[in-house]
């Protein structure tokens, strides 16, 4: 049986492998950085390989037969990792690739590059500024303490934001627009700082954002390393059922 090893920390990563557990051998990597993940229903490998070279040991270690990666769309240097040991090492690579949202009428949208620029976005006048990023990039927004901020997250934000008027949500997605649209309007909200993740999980304030006429400064994606890709974890089994190779597909 083939081994896969399958680079995660998305639900995607967790629904493709619990698709190929039935005809293959799948591990499925996480970073290790949630306190508590989501079961995941397959053998789990966590924490960093040790940069790439830690990678290409893994993978020779392990004899995997392929490596997919189905990591988040902002997990940039992991994809860089991999499509690195991947044309190093010859083991082929497959990515899971999740398209980004499009804007659509109604929509404020304004795009940035970083958080960085994200923090220059809100401008010098206070503003009520929800952050829906991800505990790790907040801490940029201390050098804007001018705004009231409403951080949520998977797990809590330690340290706390050095400013004088932040609330935190735990909260963990899927989240309905519903409930976006009321959280926003209970916080009286009119900034949303938001990455483009894609997917519907995290739709629902983008749509709740544009139903109530607030802007949201919205993050471009990294670039991502070009490595043959599905965007649905239905297409990427299929790539893999109708035994495309691809090393082939790679062009190297
Ligand atoms: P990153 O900046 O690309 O990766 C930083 C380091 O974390 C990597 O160099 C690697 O360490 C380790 N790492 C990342 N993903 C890993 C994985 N799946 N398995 C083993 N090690 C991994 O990634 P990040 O943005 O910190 O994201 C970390 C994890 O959270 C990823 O699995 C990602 O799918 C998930 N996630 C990220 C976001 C986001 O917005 N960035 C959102 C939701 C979920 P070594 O170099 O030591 O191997």
């Amino acid at each position: 049986m083939k081994k896969i090893l399958i680079l995660g920390g998305t639900t995607e990563a967790r629904q493709l492998a619990e698709k190929l557990v039935e005809d293959f051998r799948v591990t499925l990597s996480l970073a290790g950085r949630t306190e508590s993940p989501v079961a995941q229903g397959v053998p789990v490998r966590s924490g960093g390989f040790g940069g790439s070279e830690g990678l290409a040991a893994y993978l020779k270690e392990t004899r995997t037969d392929l490596l997919i990666d189905a990591t988040h769309p902002y997990a940039a240097r992991i994809s860089a990792n991999a499509a690195q040991v991947a044309r190093l090492t010859g083991v082929p690579i497959l990515a899971l690739r999740r398209p980004g949202w499009e804007p659509v009428d109604g929509d404020r949208w304004t795009h940035v590059d970083t958080t960085g620029d994200a923090v220059h976005a809100l401008g010098s006048t206070p503003r009520r500024a929800f952050l829906a990023l991800g505990r790790q990039e907040v801490a940029a927004f201390e050098a804007a303490p001018q705004h009231h901020y409403l951080v949520r997250s998977v797990d809590p934000v330690e340290p706390k934001l050095a400013v004088p008027d932040a609330a935190y949500l735990l909260a963990r997605g899927p989240f309905r627009e519903p409930d976006e649209h009321a959280l926003l309007e209970e916080h009286r909200i009119d900034v949303v700082v938001s990455k483009n993740s894609g997917g519907e999980a995290t739709y629902g304030k983008i749509a709740a954002a544009r139903a109530l006429g607030i802007e949201v400064v919205m993050v471009r994606r990294p670039n991502l390393p070009e490595v043959p890709s599905a965007e649905t974890v239905e297409a990427l089994a299929a790539m893999i059922d109708h035994g495309l190779d691809p090393v082939a597909e790679r062009g190297v």
